[in-house]
């Protein structure tokens, strides 16, 4: 037996169990080995202690430094609000791409890597009145998380061959994106031993339009929180897979380097089909391809993304995008295809 790598899985509700199911059949026809750290973050055992599960999940993550959440229910509280605060999680990474076969009215190729600043901005801030007539809030721009997601967005093009583009409005905000823009640039310019990443900056509004005109121009996007935030749902919804996105949280330690890598899949517990071998692993398995490529096991990663496409593309799917699958039945045929990828 080769080398084991431990990471921590967290329970959840509605689906879960399902994905959880699925994901353990991908994960065991791979040709590395994986162990799980499991802490069950479903309502019913939160309903017996939620304090001393957190600190579970919490040491568990920082211990293996790589953990995959499967959904959880908001009932007292949202886990995933009460782990981003534990876990200071201050960057979230999206990739957003064009699936083959997905139907959508956008008729352009998109692959990005949404790079996004995940505190501050001006939702930390819900605002206050000034007398009667007016409004406002505090717009947070800090120094420490922008280095991070710079660090982080630039390693990924530098991974990925891919370049980079920061993106605010740094002509009018001039203190705050201006402050961002330059970080950004101090960070490009420590990336320059590299030669390779090609790094350029572009106002907000113009990107936008430049996304929906010609968005294959664009590969990571670094912006900061409430761009993120639009940026994302904008992305996914060209694509046409709200329902289909992942993402990593992630933490650094002092150094600026990724301590914690939380990923996990965008949908919710979908309760009203749990139980039922309807629930669609998709999304939650392209988290697990993400964490796959974040350990360094590339192969693996692409070979189990690739396969979910191709089983997407030629319709072999679950009932929500009209296949005539169960999650059984899926997990079963993708898996074949990503030992065919992994043969050939
Ligand atoms: P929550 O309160 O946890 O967000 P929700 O039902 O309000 O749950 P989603 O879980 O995102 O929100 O579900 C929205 C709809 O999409 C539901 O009809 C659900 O069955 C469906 N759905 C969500 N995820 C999946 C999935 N992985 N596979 C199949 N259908 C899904």
């Amino acid at each position: 037996m080769g080398d084991v790598r431990e990471f921590t899985e967290l329970l959840g509700d509605g689906i879960a169990e399902e994905l959880r199911k699925s994901l353990h059949s991908v994960a065991e026809s791979l040709p590395e080995n994986y162990r799980f750290d499991t802490v069950d973050l479903s309502h019913e055992s939160r309903k017996k202690g939620a304090r001393q599960l957190y600190d579970q999940a919490v040491e568990s993550m920082k211990r293996t430094g790589v953990g995959i959440k499967y959904p959880t229910a908001t009932v007292e509280e949202s886990p995933n609000a009460v782990l981003r605060k534990l876990l200071k999680f201050s960057v979230i990474h999206r990739p957003v791409t064009t699936i083959p076969g997905i139907k959508t009215n956008f008729t352009g190729k998109i692959d990005l890597d949404i790079v996004r600043v995940a505190t501050g901005g001006t939702y930390d801030d819900p605002g206050q009145m000034i007398g009667d007539y007016a409004a406002a809030s505090l717009r947070v721009v800090d120094r420490r998380t922008c280095e991070q997601a710079a660090h982080y967005a630039f390693s990924i093009a530098l991974r990925d061959r891919k370049s980079l583009t920061s993106s605010s409005k740094y002509t009018i905000q001039r203190v705050t994106d201006g402050l961002f823009e330059d970080i950004v640039d101090d960070v490009a310019e420590e990336f320059q031993f590299s030669g390779q990443i090609e790094h350029r900056r572009e106002l907000f509004d113009a990107l936008l339009a430049k996304l929906a005109m010609d968005p294959e121009q664009f590969q990571v996007v670094l912006v900061l929180n409430e761009y993120g935030d639009f940026l994302s749902d904008l992305a996914s919804g060209l694509v046409g897979s709200l329902g289909l996105g992942a993402s990593v949280s992630l933490s650094f330690n002092e150094k600026g380097r990724a301590e914690v890598a939380m990923f996990d899949a965008s949908h919710g517990t979908a309760p009203d089909i749990a139980g039922e071998d309807k629930a669609n692993p998709t999304a939650i398995l392209l988290a697990f391809s993400m964490l796959l490529k974040h350990i360094g096991n590339n192969r693996s990663a692409d070979a189990l993304r690739g396969a979910l496409f191709e089983c997407i593309d030629e319709g072999e799917t679950t009932g929500d995008l009209g296949g005539s699958h169960g999650t059984e039945s899926f997990t079963r045929i993708l898996i074949e295809r990503v030992g065919l990828r992994l043969a050939g």
